[in-house]
């Protein structure tokens, strides 16, 4: 149903995000000492799972779609460069035509963390169908959740043949004697239970609905916020496409976007994220990646390579991140609702 609902031609279901992107990894054949370009804004499993497949986790640059520059994936191509893990942050989409073209000219597998972008859209494709691999998260702070579930797609044959042994103990899934089932390889067990999927059915039966209200309400938010003075917009590439679970926007300078983020806060615009100072999304406040290279006990052979992850330098991230606020787009704001926020926001930005 999935699958369907994506457009692609396999799914299969596991147990976390954080699995797929590991099943992904594994199914494309990433390992030991193979370079993964990943940005800086994200969720820190992205790097675990590069860490994760024994391969070593290489940030380049974000531009104002808040995803991958695809120029600054270029410059990190090295010959150790396996695969381009991109990830559609905020319910939307990085410049995905641009990076698959890339992709594709310089021989590198491309992985979709589609985590946080279920139902968007470029040019009406489903994100997590352009890559090799796709990657959902139905954990729950997600669009739809199933408690905690995840899953891979493909439309390669092969990759979803090796995906669902991969996950599964190795198991070949072929007729319904568990027991006479032969392993082509090596697995693990990413098994989602039956209980946590069939919440996860319903819950994508209500998918349609919840972008539709997501959408009309960050169009009416967005529609007021165009008339406030000094602010810009993340840059979407297909704005129709969007998931509409944020509506993310950019200040002139760092000082004013800090006290913009604390306006509102103190104004009881709630939602509003700077991810800059915040520890959940961007790497300038994930201290632990530091002394990662000792954490990960990545094999010493690697060590001549491996970026020194206390001394990242991405300017061009930090002068996006620095300015850009993520408002979260409710469901169950009712039309009253809505329009107290707006009252509120217009206080804070002086209009
Ligand atoms: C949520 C998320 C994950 C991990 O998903 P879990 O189901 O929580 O393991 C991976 N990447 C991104 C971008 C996410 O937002």
């Amino acid at each position: 149903e999935l699958a369907r609902r994506l457009g692609v031609a396999h799914c299969h279901l596991c147990s976390s995000g954080t699995a797929a992107l590991n099943i992904g990894l594994a199914a494309c054949g990433v390992g030991a000492g193979d370079e993964v370009i990943i940005p800086p804004f994200t969720f820190v499993a992205t790097v675990e799972a590069v860490l994760a497949a024994g391969a070593v986790p290489v940030f380049a640059d974000i531009d104002e779609t808040l995803c991958l520059d695809p120029v600054s994936i270029e410059a990190h191509i090295s010959p150790r460069t396996k695969a381009v893990m991109v990830v559609h942050m905020c319910g939307a989409m990085a410049r995905i035509d641009t990076i698959r073209e890339l992709c594709d000219r310089r021989n590198l597998l491309l992985i979709e963390d589609a985590c946080q972008s279920i139902g968007a859209t470029f040019n009406g494709r489903s994100l997590g169908s352009f890559g090799h691999m796709g990657c959902f998260s139905f954990d729950p702070v997600k669009t739809i959740t199933c408690g905690e579930g995840g899953a891979v797609v493909t439309d390669d044959d092969r990759l979803y043949g090796l995906a669902h042994a991969y996950a599964d103990h190795g198991h070949d899934h072929i007729g319904d004697d568990r027991g006479a089932e032969d392993h082509p390889l090596l697995g693990t067990n990413y098994r989602i239970s039956e209980l946590n999927a069939a919440v996860g059915i319903a819950q994508l039966r209500r998918l349609d609905r919840i972008l539709e209200t997501q959408r009309r309400n960050k169009s009416i938010l967005k529609t007021e916020m165009t008339r406030f003075p000094g602010i810009r917009f993340r840059h979407l590439p297909d704005e129709a496409g969007d998931s509409a679970t944020f509506l993310s926007f950019m200040l002139p300078d760092e000082t004013s976007t800090r006290q913009t983020a604390g306006a509102l806060a103190a104004a009881g615009v709630d939602g509003c994220f700077y991810w800059y100072d915040n520890n959940w999304h961007y790497l300038r406040q994930w201290h632990h990646l530091k002394k990662m290279i000792a954490a990960a006990k990545l094999p010493a052979q690697l060590f001549d390579h491996c970026p020194d992850y206390g001394q990242i330098e991405l300017p061009q991230s930090d002068a996006i991140m620095s300015r850009t606020i993520s408002m979260q787009i409710k469901l169950g704001w009712s039309e009253a609702e809505l329009q107290h926020r707006i009252e509120k926001m217009k206080a804070v930005f002086g209009r």
